[in-house]
C-alpha cells in the first residue's frame, strides 16, 4: 500500500523541500497517477499522491507527521483518518479543545460543593452563634445502594457500546474526516445500563435529601466570610469524595453599631451641660452598657476611644479592638421653664464676665 510508504518519497522530494516544491511534485505526480491517464494511471498511487500532498502541505500536519510518521494519523486510508490518542493527547486537544482527562469519567468522581447563603445579625456576627443550614445534598440511593437498579434487577452491557464505555464519532474537521472517541453517552462511560432503573432515584443512584446541620458561626465573622465545611456537599459517584458546603455569611446593619475592621463605631448624643462639665456618661457597646469618662469641654466631633470593646479577632476571640465614640454635642431645643431660668442666669454671667473685659 502507498500509505506504507514515506510522504516525501511518495511526492519524490527531499525532506526539507519548499512548499513550491511540494506543490510542483502533487501536481506532476497526480496528473501522472490520475485515473484517467490511460498510460501511467493507477488509482492506489493517486491516493497516496493525494494523501502525502494534502499532509505535507498543510504545515500542522508536515509538523505533526516529521515527528510521528504515520503514527500521527493512524489508521489512514483514503482521507479518512484516525488518530492514535495514545501519545497524542497534547496534539489532540491542541486541534479539538479536548483532552483524555475528559473522556475517563469512569474513575471515581467527587462530588459538588453547596453554596449555602446565611443571614445573621450584626450582633451575632460579632459574639458568634450556632443557625442551622438546611440543605439538599444529593445522598447515594439507600433503595438501590448507588447503582440505579432496581433491586433485583441486573446490570447489562450497553447496548450503545456494547460494553466498552466509548463511542467513536465519525466527524468532520480541518483534517478531513477524523474519528473522535469519545465517552458513551448512554451509559456514562460505565459500559453498563440497568435492566430496571431504581424507581426512588429514576435509576441516577443518587437522590437529593434535605438536611438541616448546625452551622456554628465564630465571633468576629464580617459581612462576605465564607466558611467551609468539608464533606458536607453533594456525595461522590463511584466511591469519590463528597463535596463541601460553603457557607457565605451576610451580616445585617445594626442601628447603633457600625464595624471599621476590627473597631466598632457609635455615635453619641450628649447634652451641653455633660459636654462643659464632663464626667462619666453610660454608653452601649457589644458587651451592653459601659461607663465611659468624658473630659470636661468635650467638642463635637471628640473620638473616644474604649479599648478591647471592638470586634473580637477570628481564631483569636481574646484579641479585640477597640470601640469607638463619636461626641456630638447637643443644643437643646425645647426648655422647661426651670432650664430656662437656669440658662438666663448662666447667660448672664457669660455677659458679666464680657463686661468684665470689655466696661
Ligand atoms: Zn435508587
Ligand atoms: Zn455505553
Amino acid at each position: 500500500m502507498a500509505q506504507a510508504k514515506d510522504l516525501y518519497e511518495i511526492l519524490g522530494v527531499s525532506r526539507d523541500a519548499t512548499d513550491d516544491e511540494i506543490k510542483k511534485a502533487f501536481r506532476q505526480k497526480a496528473r501522472q497517477y490520475h485515473p484517467d491517464n490511460k498510460e501511467t494511471g493507477n488509482e492506489e498511487t493517486f491516493k497516496g499522491v493525494n494523501q502525502a500532498y494534502e499532509i505535507l502541505s498543510d504545515p500542522q500536519k508536515r509538523t505533526i507527521y516529521d515527528q510521528y510518521g504515520m503514527n500521527g494519523f493512524r489508521g489512514a486510508g483514503g482521507t479518512e483518518f484516525d488518530f492514535g490518542f495514545g501519545d497524542l493527547s497534547d496534539i489532540f486537544s491542541q486541534f479539538f479543545g479536548q483532552t483524555r482527562a475528559h473522556r475517563t469519567t469512569t474513575g471515581p468522581e467527587r462530588g459538588t460543593d453547596i453554596r449555602y447563603e446565611l443571614v445573621i445579625e450584626f450582633l451575632e456576627a460579632i459574639n458568634g452563634c450556632t443557625k442551622q443550614a438546611v440543605t439538599q445534598p444529593l445522598e447515594e440511593c439507600a433503595i438501590c445502594k448507588g447503582t440505579g437498579a432496581k433491586p433485583g434487577s441486573k446490570l447489562k452491557d450497553c447496548r450503545s457500546c456494547n460494553g466498552l464505555g466509548e463511542v467513536r464519532m465519525v466527524s468532520e474537521s480541518f483534517f478531513g474526516q477524523v474519528t473522535q472517541i469519545g465517552t458513551c453517552p448512554s451509559c456514562n462511560g460505565s459500559g453498563k445500563i440497568v435492566e430496571q432503573a431504581c424507581s426512588e432515584c429514576n435509576g441516577k443512584g443518587q437522590k437529593r435529601i434535605k438536611k438541616t446541620i448546625d452551622v456554628k458561626i465564630p465571633c468576629g465573622v464580617d459581612d462576605g466570610a465564607r466558611l467551609r465545611w468539608g464533606g458536607k456537599g453533594d456525595a461522590g459517584r463511584k466511591g469519590g469524595p463528597p463535596g463541601d458546603l460553603y457557607v457565605i455569611i451576610n451580616v445585617k446593619e445594626h442601628e447603633v453599631f457600625k464595624r471599621d475592621g476590627m473597631d466598632i463605631i457609635i455615635e453619641h448624643k450628649i447634652s451641653f451641660a455633660q459636654a462643659a462639665l464632663g464626667g462619666h456618661i453610660k454608653v452601649p457597646t457589644t458587651d451592653g452598657e459601659k461607663s465611659l469618662s468624658i473630659p470636661a469641654g468635650v467638642q463635637t466631633g471628640t473620638v473616644l476611644r474604649m479599648p478591647g470593646l471592638g470586634v473580637p479577632k477570628l481564631n483569636n476571640p481574646a484579641r479585640r479592638g477597640d470601640e469607638l465614640v463619636e461626641i456630638t454635642v447637643e443644643t437643646p431645643t425645647k426648655l422647661s421653664a426651670e432650664e430656662r431660668k437656669i440658662f438666663e442666669k448662666l447667660a448672664e454671667v457669660q455677659q458679666g464676665k464680657k463686661k468684665g473685659f470689655f466696661p
